[in-house]
C-alpha cells in the first residue's frame, strides 16, 4: 500500500497530532497514522526524550529515506538537509500544525504525499496477480 493511502487510512483509526508516530492516546502524526493503518509497530528511540526515529517507516516505504530537497515546498533553512521521512514530518508538524508559510491543510499534506511518493512497486502488483483465480486459468 502507498504511504498516501495507507496515511488517509490510518486517520479514520487515530486522531492527527503533531511530533509523535503513536502519542499513546490515539493520536499519529501522519507516517505514523500510515504505520498503524498497515500494523506496522512505530519504533522509538531506545535512550533519551520522546524523538521517534522513522526506521519502522523506512523498512515499509523505502524511498522516504531519499533526499527530499528537489522537493522541497517551503523555504525553512532545515528543508535541504532532510530525507523525506523528516521532510514530511516537518511539513505535517510545522506547516499543517504550526501554520508555518505556507500553511498546510492535511488535505495539502496528504496531496504532497501522492506528489512525490513512487507508483505502487510492480513486484508487489504481480504478487497480487499471481494470487488471483483469474491469472491460474489464464496459465
Ligand atoms: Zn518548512
Amino acid at each position: 500500500m502507498k504511504l498516501s493511502e495507507a496515511a488517509r487510512l490510518g486517520f479514520m483509526l487515530v486522531k492527527p497530532v503533531p511530533y509523535r508516530q503513536d502519542n499513546g492516546h490515539g493520536g499519529a502524526c501522519g507516517i505514523g497514522a500510515a504505520l498503524k493503518a498497515v500494523s506496522v509497530p512505530v519504533s522509538h528511540f531506545s535512550v533519551g526524550g520522546g524523538f521517534e526515529s522513522f526506521d519502522a517507516a523506512m523498512a515499509t516505504w523505502p524511498w522516504l529515506a531519499q533526499p527530499s530537497y528537489e522537493k522541497s515546498i517551503c523555504a525553512c533553512s532545515s528543508s535541504p538537509l532532510l530525507c523525506f521521512a523528516s521532510y514530511l514530518a516537518h511539513l505535517f508538524d510545522f506547516h499543517v500544525f504550526g501554520c508555518g508559510e505556507p500553511c498546510l491543510t492535511l488535505e495539502d499534506w496528504l496531496a504532497y504525499v501522492e506528489s512525490v511518493e513512487p507508483p505502487e512497486a510492480a513486484a508487489e502488483s504481480n504478487a497480487q496477480q499471481s494470487l488471483a483465480p483469474e491469472s491460474v486459468h489464464a496459465a
